[in-house]
């Protein structure tokens, strides 16, 4: 039926298209997407063939305003190059005007890098905070990294190959004594999650340049309890 349909697609291994999302693909009357050509290579490894209609982080409101105009009458599908969309991706203001306009939204849940990374790091993951992609900047990245320190969280980065070393240091300087965790190429062929303080995984990397896409992962300050959280226990306590 009629709507916006927010569609979480692989990260790297085609085998995680959920069969929801396959269903819905096929429905759609359009597909919005970051880049057609990503796009149409995915919608041609299932089989289907679709009006493809550009959404990247240049749209503006008249983007917007044809998508929800399309939304009122058939199903529109929303995707990104890769995992799911609006996270570190296009689509917020999208899925904002479609609700403030009654159009009906869905989310379909599926691949995110975060969330592999958080389930595979081994970190504590009762409380974690996504913060995106870091500062590009030095200065912007340690004052963002500052601001992170009293968070009791494990604490989950969008990196690049190429500022992996510049931010380890930084991490290192700012977050002294934190176990990282390095979560590389998930999915893919050659997948790897590898913890450390900052300066060994500096050490490891300088040997072996890291490639690929990356999510790096920062424990919580020491205080924070590393074993699982005991949620029969503190519900038992509250209701003594
Ligand atoms: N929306 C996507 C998601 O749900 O994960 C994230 C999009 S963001 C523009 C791209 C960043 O996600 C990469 O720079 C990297 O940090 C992370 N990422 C995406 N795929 C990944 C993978 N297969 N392995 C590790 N990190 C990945």
């Amino acid at each position: 039926s009629p709507g916006l349909y927010i569609v979480a697609t692989p990260i790297g291994n085609l085998g995680d298209i959920t069969l929801r999302a396959v269903d819905v693909l096929r429905a759609a009357g359009a597909v919005a997407c970051e880049d057609t050509r990503v796009t149409g290579k995915l919608l041609n490894h299932l089989g289907l063939k679709k009006r493809m209609i550009r959404y990247d982080d240049h749209a503006g409101e008249g983007d917007r305003e044809r998508l929800l105009a399309l939304m009122a009458s058939e199903p529109v599908a929303l995707v990104s190059d890769a995992g799911t969309p609006l996270i570190s991706d296009p689509g917020y203001r999208l899925v904002k005007l479609a609700r403030e306009r009654d159009i009906p939204v869905t989310s379909l849940p599926g691949p995110n890098a975060a969330v592999m990374a958080m389930t595979l790091s081994g970190l504590p993951n009762d409380r974690f905070l996504f913060a995106g992609f870091l500062p590009n900047k030095a200065k912007a990245r340690e004052d963002a990294l500052s601001e992170l320190a009293p968070v009791r969280a494990t604490l989950i980065f969008y990196e690049t190959a190429p500022r992996l070393e510049a931010t380890l240091g930084a991490i290192g300087a700012v977050l002294p004594g934190r176990e990282v965790a390095v979560a590389r190429e998930l999915t893919k062929r050659f997948e790897e999650c590898r913890s450390g303080t900052p300066s060994e995984l500096s050490s490891h990397y300088a040997a072996h340049p890291a490639k690929g896409e990356i999510v790096l992962l920062v424990a919580p300050p020491s205080d924070e309890p590393a074993e699982d959280v005991d949620v029969d226990a503190m519900l038992q306590a509250e209701l003594a």
